[in-house]
């Protein structure tokens, strides 16, 4: 007998835990496999955007999350240095975990948000999104399974998987397979779906095969003496690297570009050591974990993200240059964005028709955040500065105020990222209302709130200190800015009938958020994205605003009943 679930999720990195967080909370019955014996132990991303951290907060545990990593009066500067060493060349200054909260509410016209970004592996990431998911009572985790292979039917999909402890095979059968097996998915390459863009071009760094290097070194600390940072780059003629302090106690990841004569397949950890010491430019004592190698210079999106009741996302879909650290992030948002659309259509809520506008939404952002992150790599990775900043005297001083001049702004351009994860938009989805009005510039360091439908959900602190966010319920918020008009009434209504959460957030007395939204009504979607604004005055305008959101207007059978639907749902369940 097959093993039965409505979704079924290949892949237990940060994409497909997400997602099972997403369904499990909503009660739709998941399961996940994973080839690997648990979650991902290497630290890998070090960046986990302020978008992100607001959907951990929606969730309940952005706290948790924030307290991981780095200790809380650590800051996460990005420092710039010959060797380490050597001459600092620059410092973008950053506040540590602790000091978040106070930082985010003072830069209020830079962040807009609740949360800024946070510096933390992402194995300590996933760890937690595994532990939520394990927690929630629709949701079975199987590692050590394999996806082999699956078939589609007119019900759903059958998946064919090996259990590579003891080489048995199992079958599940699912409404809907999502494969969030990473760059090398089996998914997509079964559905003969290739990934387009930029492969691998050549630069001085971060264009190219690039080694990463586990290393325990407290005595970079005690030894070297710089300012603290999270991040420390190198420029000189002999090693170009970049350091990430995974602990801030002696723990770091070396990325560095091998050379034409250096070779991943034979690098030992001895001479992975040597790449480190010549970034550090003294003999400190150290001790290499672990190498891992993988390939920068890439902006790959892939051409579909899926085809009929199979879903792609994540690196299965999209592959990034990490410079502005946005592919996890950007796999998160994806488990977001289809998360909510999957459970609605499970549950009869939704017309199915509401699946297809994920790679409406989703592909689009793709291509602008791998072409905003490869842009980065150009300004970094083709930066070349004088070979005098090692020099002593006027000549060499020049040189490094020079390069500190670029590498200032560069970091500035790199490192605080607002509109890059706070300001995509879905423009052109059918599951967005268009009102006409202008669409927000779109630049990774500003951020302009904007209520028009189908972007983020502009953030204000109310005026008892609370973040609006928080007041979003965990489906579908109306927000309310004239509450004597009887449209919250009837958009109430319309919501009951189709069975649809609806928390209705009074905001009359809030100046700033109406500032903001410009308008009497505006709903939110599950994700947090404006899907109309305006007001309304019967009953037909409500079910014609929630047809629109819930997928229905494209339906191409226009029969589609939600009571039905819902019915039809639970009997299938
Ligand atoms: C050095 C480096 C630094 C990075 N820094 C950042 C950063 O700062 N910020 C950022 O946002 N991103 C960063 N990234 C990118 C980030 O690590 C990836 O984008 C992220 O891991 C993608 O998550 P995912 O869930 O899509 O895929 P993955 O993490 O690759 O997970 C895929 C999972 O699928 C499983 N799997 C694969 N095939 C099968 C199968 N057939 N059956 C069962 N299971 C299968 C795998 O075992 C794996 O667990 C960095 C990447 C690198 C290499």
């Amino acid at each position: 007998m097959p093993a039965k679930a409505s979704v079924v999720i290949v892949g237990a990195g940060p994409c497909g835990l997400m997602l099972a967080n997403e369904l499990g909370r909503r009660g739709v019955s998941t399961i996940v496999v994973d080839r690997e014996d648990g979650v991902a132990t290497a630290p890998q991303a070090n960046a986990t955007q302020a978008r992100s951290m607001e959907h951990y907060r929606r969730l309940g545990f952005a706290d948790e999350i924030r307290k991981l990593g780095l200790p809380g009066d650590y800051p996460t500067d990005v420092a710039y240095f010959t060797t380490y060493a050597g001459y600092e060349l620059a410092r973008h200054s950053m506040p540590s975990s602790g000091d978040a909260a106070r930082f985010v509410r003072e830069n209020e016209q830079v962040w807009n948000g609740p949360e800024l970004p946070h510096r933390v592996p992402q194995s300590l990431v996933e760890q937690t999104l595994f532990r939520k998911a394990e927690a929630l009572d629709d949701v079975s985790l199987r590692f050590n399974c394999e996806l082999s292979g699956f078939v589609e039917d007119e019900t759903g999909i059958i998946a064919d998987v090996k259990n590579l402890t003891d080489g048995t095979r199992k079958l599940i059968r699912a409404s809907y397979l999502f494969g969030a097996d990473g760059a090398q998915s089996q998914v997509r390459k079964q559905l003969g779906i290739r990934y387009a863009g930029a492969d691998a071009s050549q630069r001085d760094f971060m264009g190219g095969r690039m080694l990463s290097i586990y290393i325990d070194a407290p005595a970079f600390y005690t030894e070297l003496r710089n300012p603290k940072a999270w991040m420390y780059w190198t420029f000189n003629k002999r090693r170009r690297a970049l350091l990430a302090a995974v602990d801030g106690r002696g723990k770091f990841v070396l990325q560095t570009q091998l050379k034409d004569h250096e070779h991943a397949e034979t690098m030992t950890e001895e001479d992975a050591g040597q790449l480190f010491l010549q970034s550090v430019g003294a003999d400190i004592p150290f001790k290499v974990t672990g190498i891992a190698s993988w390939l920068a210079g890439r902006a790959l999106v892939a051409e579909r993200f899926g085809e009929g009741r199979v879903l792609l996302g994540g690196d299965a879909v999209h592959l990034f240059t990490p410079t502005g650290g946005m592919g996890y992030n950007t796999a998160i948002e994806d488990a977001v964005n289809i998360g909510w659309k999957l459970a609605a259509v499970v549950k009869g809520h939704a017309d199915p028709a509401l699946l297809s506008t994920y790679e409406a939404e989703r592909r689009p952002v793709a291509l602008r955040n791998t072409r905003f992150a490869i842009g980065f790599a150009d300004s970094i990775g083709l930066y070349v500065p004088s070979p005098a900043i090692e020099d002593e005297g006027p000549a060499g001083e020049a040189a490094r105020s020079r390069a500190g001049a670029y590498l200032e702004q560069h970091a500035r351009k790199e490192f605080t990222i607002p509109g890059f994860t706070l300001g995509a938009r879905y423009d052109a989805s059918p599951a967005v209302f268009r009102d006409g009005t202008p669409i927000p510039p779109d630049a990774p360091s500003v951020y302009v709130p904007s209520a028009k439908p189908g972007g983020r959900a502009p953030h204000a602190w109310l005026k008892d200190g609370s973040s609006l966010f928080d007041r979003f319920g965990f489906e579908w918020t109306l927000l309310v800015f004239n509450p004597a008009s009887p449209a919250a009434q009837l958009f109430a209504e319309e919501a009951a009938r189709r069975c649809l959460d609806l928390e209705i957030v009074d905001l009359s007395g809030e100046p700033v958020a109406a500032d903001l939204y410009e308008a009497q009504f505006a709903i939110i979607r599950p994700d947090q994205v404006v899907g109309w604004r305006g007001s309304i005055s019967d009953s037909s305008d409500a079910t014609a605003v929630f047809d629109t959101l819930t997928g229905r207007s494209m339906a191409e059978k226009n029969n589609f009943n939600p009571a039905l639907a819902v019915e039809d749902a639970r009997k299938r369940a």
